[in-house]
C-alpha cells in the first residue's frame, strides 16, 4: 500500500534516541516498575489532566482491574456499547460477569437513552466507550448511574486527549482505562495500558493489586497479580508523550479537512460531531453507500482503508451463549455494512490527504 493505515514504519524511522534510553535502562537494571514507569505515569496523568495514573500490562488489563477493584465478579452484569472493540466485552467476561449491550447512536458511542431499559438488579457497572475518539454523553450517563447506584468505568482506549465540556475523559467515572498499544494514538513498542482516576484510595489499591499486593519486598497486604507496565515500554512512552499534543492536533486537522471535502457528497455521511466534545479521531469513519466497492477501489489505488468492524460483537461466535440475535442492535448492525475507516493519522502528508480525497470523490463521480 502506498498510503498505509498504520504509521509504525514512518514513526520510528529514527531509532537512535529510543535505543539510547533503553540502553540507559539496561545499564540501571531497573526492570520492574521503578523510576521510568513512575515518570511515565506522572507525564501521562499530567497530559490527560488527572491526578493518578497506574501503569498496567494493556488496555484490556486496565479494564479488568478497574472492574475488579469495584467488586465486579460472577453473577454481575455490566452494561456497555454493542459497537466497540472486542476487548471491552472480553474484559467483562474475564471478571466472570456478563456483558449487557446497548446500541450505539449516530456518533458511534453508546445511545444513552437506551441504557435505563438495560439496567437490572444485577447491574454493577456501566462501561461507556469513547469509541473512535468521540466522547459518550457522560453527564447523562453519570446522572443515570448515580440514580441507580451503579459504578461507571470509562473505556478511553481510543480517545487519549478527548474532552467533554472541557473535562478530560476518565474524569467522569470512577476510573478510565487507557491503552498505549502500537495502534493507539500514543503508542509504545508492544503492550501497555494505564488506569487514570481522581480517587486516591482506588489508585493505592490498584498499585498494590498490579504488583502482587506487595507493600515492600517482604510484606503482602492483599492478594494481587503481576500486571505491571513493562519498563521498556515506559521508556518509549516517556519519549512519545511530549508529542501527544501535536499528534492530536494533526489528527483533528486531517479529520476537519476530510469532513469539509466529503460533507456534500451524495452517498457519504461524515462523522457526527458535538460542539461540546473535543473528538480526537483515533478512527476516521465514514458511513457510505456501496461500501465494499469503495473499499476495493481505494485498496486498488494503494490507499489502505479498513472496516471497523465488519461483524458486531453480539453476532460473533464467541457471543453465542449471551443470547443475542440479529436485529437486536439496528444501528450497530447497519454500521457493520456501511462503515469505512480512512487512513487519517499524524503521518499522512498533505499530498496524501489530497490523494485520498481525490479517490473518494472520483468513486462517487465528483
Ligand atoms: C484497543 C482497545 C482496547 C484494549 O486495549 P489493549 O491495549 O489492546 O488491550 C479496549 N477497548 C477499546 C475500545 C480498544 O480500542
Amino acid at each position: 500500500m502506498t498510503i498505509p493505515f498504520s504509521y509504525l514504519e514512518r514513526q520510528f524511522d529514527d531509532l537512535e534516541p529510543y535505543l539510547r534510553d533503553i540502553g540507559a535502562l539496561v545499564g540501571s537494571a531497573d526492570f520492574t516498575l521503578g523510576k521510568v514507569v513512575a515518570e511515565f505515569e506522572e507525564a501521562f496523568a499530567d497530559y490527560i489532566g488527572l491526578p493518578h495514573a497506574i501503569g498496567v500490562g494493556s488496555g484490556t488489563d486496565a479494564l479488568i482491574l478497574s472492574l475488579k477493584m469495584i467488586g465486579v465478579g460472577p453473577g454481575d452484569e455490566v452494561i456497555t456499547a454493542a459497537n466497540t472493540f472486542i476487548a471491552t466485552a472480553g474484559a467483562i467476561i474475564a471478571t466472570g460477569a456478563r456483558p449487557v449491550f446497548v446500541d450505539s447512536e449516530e456518533g458511534y458511542v453508546i445511545d444513552v437513552s437506551q441504557i435505563e431499559a438495560a439496567i437490572t438488579e444485577k447491574t454493577k457497572a456501566i462501561i461507556p466507550v469513547h469509541y473512535t475518539g468521540n466522547v459518550a454523553d457522560m453527564p447523562k450517563v453519570m446522572t443515570l448511574a448515580d440514580r441507580h447506584g451503579i459504578a461507571v468505568i470509562e473505556d478511553c482506549a481510543q480517545a487519549i486527549g478527548a474532552e467533554l465540556n472541557g473535562a478530560p475523559i476518565g474524569s467522569w467515572g470512577r476510573s478510565g482505562a487507557f491503552s498505549i498499544h502500537p495502534l493507539k494514538n500514543i503508542n509504545v513498542w508492544g503492550d501497555g495500558g494505564l488506569i487514570l482516576t481522581k480517587d486516591q484510595e482506588l489508585a493505592d489499591a490498584l498499585r498494590l493489586y498490579r504488583n502482587h499486593g506487595l507493600t515492600d519486598r517482604d510484606h503482602v497486604k492483599v492478594f494481587g497479580i503481576n500486571c505491571r507496565l513493562d519498563s521498556i515500554q515506559a521508556v518509549v512512552g516517556n519519549r512519545l508523550i511530549g508529542s501527544a499534543p501535536e499528534i492530536t492536533r494533526r489528527r483533528i486537522e486531517i479529520a476537519a479537512q476530510f469532513d469539509e471535502a466529503f460533507k456534500n457528497i451524495d452517498g457519504i455521511r461524515v462523522p457526527m460531531r458535538r460542539p461540546d466534545v473535543r473528538h480526537v479521531f483515533h478512527l476516521y469513519i465514514l458511513r457510505v453507500d456501496r461500501r465494499d466497492e469503495l473499499l476495493a477501489h481505494l485498496n486498488q489505488k494503494g490507499i489502505e482503508a479498513k472496516i471497523h468492524y465488519p461483524i458486531p460483537i453480539h453476532l460473533q461466535e464467541a457471543a453465542q451463549d449471551l443470547g443475542y440475535q440479529r436485529g437486536d442492535f439496528p444501528v450497530t448492525e447497519a454500521d457493520a455494512d456501511c462503515v469505512i475507516t480512512l487512513p487519517a493519522h499524524q503521518h499522512i502528508t498533505p499530498s496524501e490527504a489530497e490523494q485520498i480525497i481525490e479517490e473518494v470523490r472520483a468513486f462517487y463521480g465528483r
